[in-house]
């Protein structure tokens, strides 16, 4: 039997696809299986110079400048159908990289296209204001795009961090070059097509494949990059605004988290233990907001960890493709050994091992990086496990006494993402939320978004909300004219 093809993508730039200058590429895996299923260009600060030029000229020339923004906004809508018409396939390829089950990769496509969608409306609202001013004059602010704005996307959500701020930045019309994640580039690469099949004119819309310095550091100090959008590390975040304070140029940054879910004596546990569960293993747990802490009352602590014991060890692992898997591999092996480190690191600080806790005994999961879904039971605010991201399957279990004792836990943190509250009792979930220090709080329900409404993260989880009608306000700058009538 012949063995099939390993396809060798190139870089998007200027809408055409190019190798990369140095004519290198790099092996992408698919991580259920371990094996090679993709080349793509190994970019450089060259072919940054080159993506960077394109949009440049893109931003420029008129028929981009002069584009009614209500056309603008049509061109992201039709992206977005594009994007339904073609969910399939971009979920498909979703699965193979980044290894998810495929239903997840669905959600993931449905939420981009829901993004193009959403900004396409705010594409001809985007307005200024009059303001009143003393004497016979006429004041008033016009919202201007902002020119070149570069877009550095993580591996645990590909297609959807990249379309989250991509979509506002071509809504106001700005142009884009984006940088996926080293081991996840094929969709956006794939999206960047498609965005030109909309109609988006050449040099729109660039998307360049590489390292993370050699590219994304590159970006973030290119002086015609007028703004850069991170969705990543907090190690990283700072990289970038440091790199982006030498041309003063913009930097938004949506970080890491380490999220409490807290579990109030009083709440209906039943929901809440199947929230808390999907929390942490959606994604193999690889989410900046993954439900990682789990902060319960002691009263219920029993009932609640039994219950996630029995959940834990009965989810099915596999090949995101098939049917009835429900936690897919981690991305890589690094993130797999980072992940059994955390949770040796764990035990060593006195935690024990209530499920998982290790790789999988299954024959046909060996070469894949998998990882059994684990709950570390007995963790303390000072362990490691309680306070570092794991970002893997792994759920910490702490219990705390009382609302303050909840508060307290929660926000003893340097991250300020999400946190779920669950109680029955109205009066309480309201002043929790007003104290918890995170930029989303959801109440009795699992983390929840929606294109409409902001996503950031407060303290260390990053600088800025993306998504929401306030998200445009970041791609746009703000002139003020004021005109003498007398
Ligand atoms: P990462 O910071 O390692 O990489 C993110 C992106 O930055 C990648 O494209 C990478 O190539 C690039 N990069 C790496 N080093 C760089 C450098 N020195 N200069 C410029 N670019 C560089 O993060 P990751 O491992 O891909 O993703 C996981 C992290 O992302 C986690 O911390 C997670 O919490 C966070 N995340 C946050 C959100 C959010 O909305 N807050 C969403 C998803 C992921």
């Amino acid at each position: 039997m012949q063995a099939e093809a390993v396809p060798t993508y190139q870089m998007f730039i200027g809408g055409a696809w190019v190798a990369s200058h140095s004519g290198m590429n790099y092996p992408v895996f698919n991580p259920a299986t371990g094996k090679v299923f993709a080349h793509v260009p190994k970019g450089d600060a060259e072919d940054v110079r080159a993506a960077v030029d394109a949009a440049r000229k893109a931003f420029e020339s008129p028929s981009w400048r002069a584009m009614d923004p209500s056309k603008r906004g049509r061109l992201l809508f039709k992206v977005s159908q594009s994007l339904r018409e073609r969910l399939a396939d971009f979920a498909k390829l979703e699965t193979l990289n980044n290894g998810k089950p495929l239903g997840q990769a669905k959600g993931d496509v449905a939420m981009a296209a829901r993004h193009f969608e959403y900004f396409a409306g705010l594409a001809d609202k985007i307005q200024g204001s009059t303001i009143p001013v003393p004497g016979n004059r006429l004041d008033y602010t016009v919202k201007e795009p902002l020119g070149v704005t570069a877009h550095v996307v993580p591996w645990n959500y590909p297609l959807v961090m990249a379309a989250r701020s991509m979509a506002p930045a071509l809504a106001a019309g700005d142009t884009i070059v984006a940088k996926p994640a080293s081991f996840t580039p094929l969709t956006l690469l794939k999206f960047a097509e498609l965005c030109k099949e909309a109609g988006f004119p050449d040099g729109t819309v660039n998307v360049i494949t590489g390292g993370g310095e050699e590219v994304g550091g590159e970006l973030a100090k290119h002086p015609d990059v007028k703004l850069t959008a991170l969705t990543g590390s907090v190690e990283t975040g700072m990289k970038i605004m440091s790199l982006a304070s030498h041309n003063l140029s913009r930097v938004i940054l949506e970080l890491g988290g380490k999220n409490p879910h807290i579990v109030f004596r009083d709440a209906d546990l039943e929901k809440a233990t199947s929230a808390v569960l999907s929390g942490i293993f959606t994604n193999a747990g690889q989410m900046c907001w993954a439900g990682s802490r789990l902060l319960v009352e002691e009263e219920v602590k029993e009932a609640v960890l039994q219950r996630l014991v029995e959940g834990a060890n009965a989810m099915k692992l596999g090949d995101g493709l098939k049917p009835d898997t429900a936690m897919g591999p981690l991305v890589a092996e690094s993130q797999r050994e980072r992940t059994a480190g955390y949770v040796e690191i764990g035990t060593g600080e006195g935690a024990t091992v209530a499920a998982g806790g290790g790789v999988p005994a299954e024959e046909e999961l060996r070469t894949g990086y998998f990882y059994r879904p684990t709950i570390l039971d007995g963790v303390t605010q000072d362990m490691r496990v309680a306070r570092e991201e794991i970002f893997g399957p792994v759920l910490t279990v702490t219990t705390f006494r009382g609302d303050d004792d909840a508060v307290g836990k929660a926000n003893d943190q340097e991250y300020g993402l999400w946190a779920g509250i669950w109680t029955r009792d109205l009066r309480r979930a309201h002043s929790v939320a007003a104290r918890l220090e995170s930029g989303i709080v959801t109440v009795n329900e699992e983390p929840i978004t929606f294109p409409q409404t902001p996503f950031g993260g407060f303290k260390n989880s990053g600088n800025s909300s993306e998504q929401g009608m306030d998200a445009v306000s970041a791609y746009v700058r703000t002139k003020n004219v004021s005109i003498d009538l007398s």
